[in-house]
């Protein structure tokens, strides 16, 4: 009786193993057989914004070496601490422009709702990296405002749950949020952006799936992979779950020198990714936030890289290349006709 009590009372596995990421940046080094020569700009770099990475996605990573796709993605380096012209704290204006608190409203037909400030995994290209968080909780009491803010605006058809990452929150929680928003009757569909089915797939248990099956909402899941390597068996799995309740999957990737900056890794992050059911769907600019300027790769080399992915791959394959620029009605296509 006593097992069966502990048990119930257990966090779900993908809960441990979110409190169980490592954050240390000594200890990540030591996991990956690193130079400790870095720990002492990777721990400068981590007090300005915390390493955080899951286990099992440290595990896709190549031992010894210090330059490898994922692991550039997390890893703190002295690089984050120069500043950079052109890069600033909030290049897109977003903590000016929320609607109400937690809904940014930028463009027409869909309202983008910022569920929780906590994510799986700390990006070091976030460009949220120098977002409040803190002022963003995640609960009922505090979505009220941004909810009756979506259902007092009838032109609205989509909303968006973002963050930080919406699926960190329980399946309880987001539950209520379903709920709550179903009675909206303008809304049709419900897109949720999240890195977690990339970085923590075990996250996508039982519980979440019959939540998102039983709302009356259209579902769109984008996920967020960057390299061919961030898709493992689990990964898979996790997805072919999801397709399983007929959402509809897509992926957005960040540009990123180092990570992704050729033809050919990209056509082969689309291959891997269809092969999983998941279309592309962009391939952001970076956005120049202060600590991300060595991931920069210039739009002109940009531009060559997306001629050549459209040779390589149909259409559907070939991701849209777009910036975000504060004051425009949608993401800006950085592709013109030719
Ligand atoms: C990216 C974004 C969206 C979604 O844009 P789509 O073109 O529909 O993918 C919506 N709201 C905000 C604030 C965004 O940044
Ligand atoms: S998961 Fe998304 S929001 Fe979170 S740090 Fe990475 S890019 Fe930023």
């Amino acid at each position: 009786m006593i097992t069966a009590k502990r048990i119930s009372r257990q966090a779900p596995r993908w809960q441990e193993q979110l409190a169980d990421a490592i954050r240390d940046p000594a200890e990540l080094l030591r996991e990956l057989n690193l130079d400790l020569a870095l720990l002492p700009t990777a721990q400068a770099a981590a007090a300005q914004f915390p390493l955080r990475v899951p286990r099992g996605f440290i595990a896709r990573m190549r031992p010894g070496d210090p330059d490898d796709p994922l692991l550039r993605q997390v890893l703190p380096l002295a690089a984050e601490l120069e500043p950079a012209s052109g890069f600033v704290a909030d290049p897109l204006h977003e903590q000016t422009t929320q609607a109400a608190p937690g809904v940014l409203h930028k463009y027409p037909g869909r309202a983008l709702l910022i569920v929780t400030g906590a994510c799986a995994v700390h990006c070091r290209y976030c460009f949220r990296r120098e977002f409040p968080y803190a002022e963003n909780h995640a609960g009922m009491d505090e979505w009220r405002p941004a909810l009756a803010y979506l259902a007092g605006d009838a032109s609205l058809r989509e909303v968006i749950l973002s963050g930080g990452d919406p699926l960190a929150l329980s399946n309880r929680r987001l539950g209520e949020l379903l709920t709550a928003l179903e009675r909206i009757p303008h809304l049709e569909r419900l897109r949720i952006h999240s890195r977690i089915p990339v970085v923590l797939p075990e996250r996508i248990d039982d519980g979440l799936l019959e939540v998102l099956a039983r709302t009356r909402l259209r579902r769109v899941v984008v996920i967020h992979a960057n390299h061919p390597r961030e898709i493992d068996d689990t990964v898979r799995a996790a997805l072919e779950r999801l397709t399983g309740i007929g959402a509809t999957l897509l992926n957005q990737a960040v540009l990123l020198r180092g990570v992704n900056d050729t033809s050919e890794i990209l056509a082969e992050l689309s291959e891997t990714l269809f092969a999983a059911g998941v279309l592309p769907y962009y391939l952001h600019l970076l956005d120049p936030v202060c600590g991300t300027a060595h991931f920069e790769v210039k739009e002109s080399a940009a531009l060559a890289i997306m001629k050549v992915l459209r040779q390589r791959l149909p259409g559907y394959l070939a991701p849209r290349l777009v910036r975000e620029q504060p004051g425009q009605l949608a993401k800006t296509l950085v592709e013109r006709c030719s």
